[in-house]
């Protein structure tokens, strides 16, 4: 028998190493809650987190199975399960970051200190991030050059999904591997509650979970919205884009069968009526090469957590006002695009990309606050929060990153309103003291005078910053770490 260790894939179709333990024979499988992955965790995602193992549990219950459930450092946990079960091997799907790596190298010593065989595999990304590589043989550091081989680069097709005959029986599993030692707990299919890992219920909805859900997702966007992406993906109150991010963070549907069905897509492309509907499916796929560019970047630089990737001259000089940055964190700048963009991610824990593009200019590059202060808040409270994505998404907006945007380019907060909201629709969605107003009104908001904005929306309050003053410090902030001063 062999025991898969499932972390960030949180399904049973298409997950390469349960898929080899289960051509192999019987395969138990354990979710481990890691007391040192939980101390980075937020209440939004042990939320999201539950309902996925949720689902995953009833897949294996539909199944005659069901999932074991641990609680411990799986340096003592797994052993000791596996110990159990008399399971040969525990196997698992890579993961990429820093830490990962090395919870995953102290578990390899733990088993093997105890005979118990180890089989790690490629299941998370198309492309692993030691797989893409210049000609010179250096990681890339440029996403256009990264994606052109991302793209012409053999795809596998979906792992197969195992057999009910390959799983062991639920009461195989309860006879097996129950109980509390001192350090470890063990249950069949008892899932913790929040409250139990120390975590609170979020306010925000943080949606539905699973493969099912997953699935459901995938073929309503491929069916329509991926043939108009292209152009329809940069305005939020589209809402044109897959909303797949959180789906695939916690892999509960595969990074195979997801490209799979966009080929599929592909396919039937020429054939629609949308003037771009190939452009729209090559741009969907050119996003999920941005996610394997940021793995890699991670891979290769674990460092950029907390480091700036670029380096400049000198220190950048960051403002970092508490009293601003608080105000973004509320969605209380009198700037409506970023109030929006704040506001959904509190409603939702989700934000869309061109919002967040322009949340995270305004914090660098209007409130000239470290970058730091966004990723830390956006991993609290984003459940799609991938550490790679995350962080590379905000290097960019802060351009201390790997192709990062150049530093005097900087997002005029309402030119972005203007023309990607140009009817303040998603504005109206989102900050009701503005719903009602003219779009003008809505974008012009910084032009009115106080009386003029007091009598419009008395609810809403007055810009907190001056956006061309502003822009003027943040090109002296980065010009003095360029050393141009
Ligand atoms: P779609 O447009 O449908 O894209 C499909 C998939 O491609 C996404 O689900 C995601 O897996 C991937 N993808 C899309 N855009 C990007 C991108 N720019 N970088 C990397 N992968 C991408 N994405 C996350 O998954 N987790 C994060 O924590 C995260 N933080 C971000 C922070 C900032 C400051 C910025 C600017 C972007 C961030 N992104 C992050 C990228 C992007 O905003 C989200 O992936 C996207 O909005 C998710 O919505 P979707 O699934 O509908 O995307």
């Amino acid at each position: 028998m062999d025991l898969f260790w499932h972390r960030r894939d949180l399904r049973i179709a298409d997950n390469v190493g349960l898929a080899a333990a289960a051509d192999r024979g019987a395969v138990a499988p354990v979710f481990v809650f890691d007391p040192d992955v939980l101390s980075h965790a937020s209440d939004v995602r042990v939320r999201r987190l539950l309902d996925g193992l949720t689902a995953l549990r009833d897949a294996y219950r539909d199944r005659g199975s069901d999932l074991l459930v641990a609680r411990g450092d799986p340096t003592t946990v797994l052993p000791a399960v596996a110990d159990d079960l008399d399971a040969e091997r525990v196997v698992w799907n890579r993961d990429y970051s820093g830490l990962a790596r090395e919870r995953d190298a102290a578990v390899r010593r733990a088993l093997a200190e105890d005979g118990i065989a180890r089989d790690a595999h490629h299941d998370r990304v198309l492309h692993e991030p030691d797989a893409i590589r210049t000609n010179a043989g250096d990681p890339y550091s440029v996403y256009s050059y990264y994606r052109k081989k991302w793209r012409d680069r053999e795809k596998d097709a979906p792992a197969p999904t195992p057999e009910r005959t390959d799983l062991v029986d639920e009461g195989e599993l309860v006879e097996g591997a129950v109980g509390d030692g001192d350090d470890v707990s063990v249950a069949v299919g008892d899932l913790p509650t929040p409250a139990d890992l120390g975590f609170a219920e979020p306010d925000a909805a943080v949606g539905p979970a699973g493969t099912e859900a997953a699935r459901g997702r995938l073929s309503a966007f491929l069916a329509d919205d991926v043939f108009t992406y292209a152009d329809d993906r940069d305005y939020p109150a589209h809402e044109g884009t897959s909303r797949l991010s959180t789906f695939l963070k916690y892999g509960e549907i595969g990074i195979r069968e997801v490209y799979a069905a966009t080929e599929e897509a592909m396919a039937t492309a020429a054939d629609r009526p949308e003037e771009d509907a190939e452009e729209g499916v090559a741009e969907f796929q050119a996003q999920l090469a941005w996610g394997e560019f940021y793995a890699q970047v991670l891979f290769h630089n674990p460092s950029v957590v907390t480091e700036n990737y670029k380096q400049y001259e000198a220190a950048i000089g960051w403002r970092d006002d508490p009293e601003e940055i608080a105000a973004w964190k509320r969605g209380e700048t009198g700037y409506p695009i970023v109030d929006a963009g704040m506001r959904q991610l509190r409603e939702e824990a989700y934000m869309h990309n061109r919002v967040r593009m322009i949340v995270a200019s305004f914090l660098t590059k209007d409130l000239l606050a470290d970058w730091r202060h966004g990723y830390d808040h956006f991993r609290e409270t984003l459940a799609d929060h991938d550490t790679a994505n995350d962080n590379g998404g905000w290097q960019w907006a802060a351009s201390t990153g790997t192709d990062a945007q150049p530093y005097f380019r900087i997002f005029n907060p309402m030119t972005q309103g203007e023309r990607y909201d140009p009817d303040a629709e998603y504005v109206s969605e989102h900050v009701p003291e503005l719903r009602g107003l003219d779009p003008e009104v809505v974008h012009g908001w910084h032009e009115l005078s106080p009386t003029q904005r007091a009598n419009a929306a008395p609810d809403y309050p007055d810009p907190i910053v001056d956006h061309s003053a502003r822009r003027e410090e943040a090109l002296a902030m980065y010009e003095r770490a360029r050393g141009e001063d």
